[in-house]
């Protein structure tokens, strides 16, 4: 009997990158599809000469072709930081919908599952807190994140309507900001940059007061999520994240303390539409998944220091 097969769009991506081990550790074949515009070939290089794995590097807004069966697609191609898609709007946009609804066309021909990675920031800058599932959000569609934001929902719309009118199997996880390896130190993320910074002794520069919240996620604990959300009969979208939730002020006094760096805090403008607050509510992933995270944030940060201590370290070769 042949293994079951998975398409991993965004493969070579932080998130891709940990779903590819994953899916081969669960005895899955996988191929990894990337154009590299975000993701790396350094996050898949240990996979390299597995028989069980493959990568194409393909860009997803255009006609996907994978030969033979399929059993199930993770659909995680998107720039995901904010600087990436404001250096990349239309890209962004384009693999939202046009790669969104490639991918679900691949999984019709194949009678695939398709799993959709969606996103916290369908909620945009929440009147709701924590959020929940059934909170439709407050986005601004002209704003410079309305590319990301507007993207993933018209996926997910995207996505509901293929297993309403066509029957596909859909899942969609809507992700909490997560952290760990294979982040990129350039990625312009908080926690890239706070390590990043802390690490050469270099200001850490805090956005506006620093009084806005986010809820911080180990990597792990997502890619458990995700992979009992692909093995779940449920297709309506699942909040996954910590709802252990820290003011980005407070966050990077934890970072300095962590690293024992000397840096200290300087205050930048806040980014427009820079989301006040966020906290995920978790009852829906722990009453249909039994899930919850396991790390708390300080273990996270402590597994994820030496990862950040190596890439500092290539920045001064
Ligand atoms: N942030 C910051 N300094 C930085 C990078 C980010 O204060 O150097 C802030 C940012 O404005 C936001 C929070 O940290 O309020 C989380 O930003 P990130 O880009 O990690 O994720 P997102 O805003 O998408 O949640």
């Amino acid at each position: 009997m042949s293994n079951r097969k998975v398409l991993i769009t965004g493969g070579a991506g932080f998130l891709g990158s940990h779903l590819c081990d994953r899916f081969l550790k669960e005895g899955y074949e996988v191929i990894c599809m990337d154009n590299l515009s975000t993701g790396s070939a350094q996050n898949i290089e240990h996979l390299i000469g597995n028989d069980q794995f493959t990568f194409v590097k393909h860009d997803v807004t255009n006609f996907i072709h994978v030969a033979g069966e399929l059993d199930l697609i993770l659909h995680f191609a998107s720039p995901a930081s904010p600087i990436d898609y404001l250096e990349m709007p239309i890209q962004t946009l384009k693999v939202g919908s046009l790669g969104t609804h490639k991918a679900l066309g691949l999984a019709k021909a194949k009678d695939a599952r398709f799993l959709l990675a969606s996103t916290s920031e369908v909620y945009g800058d929440p009147k709701i807190h924590p959020q929940k599932e059934n909170y439709w959000g407050n986005v601004n569609p002209i704003g410079f994140r309305g590319v990301y934001d507007e993207a993933k929902r018209f996926a997910e719309a995207m996505t509901m309507a293929y297993h309403r009118y066509h029957g596909i199997e859909t899942r969609i996880v809507r992700i909490f900001n997560t952290y760990g390896s294979r982040m990129r130190i350039k990625d312009g993320r908080a926690l890239p940059t706070f390590m990043s910074q802390a690490l050469q002794g270099k200001d850490l520069t805090v956005y506006g007061d620093g009084s806005q919240t986010r809820s911080f996620t180990y990597v792990d604990d997502l890619i458990e999520g995700i992979w009992l959300l692909s093995q779940s009969g449920h297709a309506e979208p699942v909040n996954l994240g910590n709802p252990q939730e820290i003011s980005i002020l407070e966050f990077a006094k934890e970072i300095i303390e962590l690293t024992g760096s000397d840096s200290e805090i300087v205050f930048k403008e806040l980014p427009k539409d820079d989301p006040q607050v966020r906290q995920p509510d978790i009852s829906k992933a722990r009453e249909v998944l039994d899930w919850e995270p396991r790390f708390n944030r300080k273990e996270g940060l402590m597994k994820t220091l030496s990862y950040f201590k190596n890439e500092v370290a290539k920045l001064n070769i």
